[in-house]
């Protein structure tokens, strides 16, 4: 199953997303997810189907809290000049943060340098909490989308503390659509690529994490519980750069389309 949230006249709603002719297409209004009550019900509203880019797009996720993974690529560490990390490396991003695909992010005036980072993020599917190491932590996944983990790169080593240079709002670009029909997890490694104004600057395989899946949601889930919503970017390749205004950053990952962000002064 591939969804998407549109930002219809109506308001907004959730559709199932199918391949028609290489095109994705908003196929019919689904049921929103337990977590997010803005949306409205499949029965409140006409439509047509349509190819996805024609609408106006939200982002398919209503979090509680968007919890990163740094430095899950052995290259991106290096590329840093930072440690490899023994235990995964965590932080938030606030949910103000989020920004809908084709939204422009907005530079803020105190930040000389802003990146893109491109990303796989997990959608939690299911409350979880203490996820032991014999668990098969499927179930508690509702599907992946496309996460750019904007960064203050500045403020990010100036801070410490990286939830300012983490957290801007318009930083965290999600989507464009939600999907179960690929499986990072367990065997199935998907590649992950950032070209900026159309040339590719990023390209890693999640079969170079340095922590899988099951291994991130474990740790995350031994001190943190974990909610239907919950968005968790796993990690950058090398190659991440700095972005201008008039920037256009696209983040890929086969069979979850293209997550296409412009970035403007603020
Ligand atoms: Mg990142």
């Amino acid at each position: 199953m591939r969804y998407a949230k549109l930002a219809l006249p109506e308001g907004p709603v959730y559709v199932s997303v199918e391949e028609r002719e290489g095109l994705l297409w908003a196929a019919g209004p689904l049921r929103a997810p337990e977590e997010d009550r803005s949306a409205l019900a499949p029965e409140a509203v006409a439509f047509q189907p349509r190819p996805l880019h024609s609408f106006s797009l939200l982002p398919p996720v209503e979090p509680s809290k968007i919890v990163c993974v740094g430095r899950n690529y052995r290259d991106h560490a290096i590329e840093l000049g930072s440690q490899i990390p023994k235990e995964p490396l965590i932080f938030l991003k606030p949910p103000s943060s989020l920004l809908a695909p084709e939204g422009t992010v907005r530079m803020p005036a105190n930040s000389k340098r802003i990146d893109f980072e491109g990303e796989l993020a997990i959608v939690i599917g299911r409350r979880c909490r203490r996820l032991d190491a014999q668990e098969d932590v499927k179930p508690y996944i509702r599907g992946y989308t496309l996460v750019n983990d904007v960064t203050a790169r500045d403020l990010q080593k100036s801070d410490e503390q990286w939830t300012r240079g983490k957290g801007f709002d318009t930083f965290c670009p999600a989507g464009p659509l939600v999907s179960d029909e690929i499986d990072p997890a367990y065997g199935a490694p998907v590649t992950v690529t950032t070209c900026l104004n159309g040339e590719r600057r990023q390209t890693g395989s999640t079969a170079d994490f340095l922590f899988s899946i099951p291994a991130l949601l474990r740790y995350i889930t031994a001190f943190m519980t974990l909610l239907p919503g919950d968005l968790i970017p796993t990690g950058t390749p090398a190659g991440v750069g700095p972005m201008q205004a008039g920037d256009l950053v696209e983040v890929a990952i086969e069979g979850l389309g293209i997550l296409r962000n412009r970035l403007a002064a603020e």
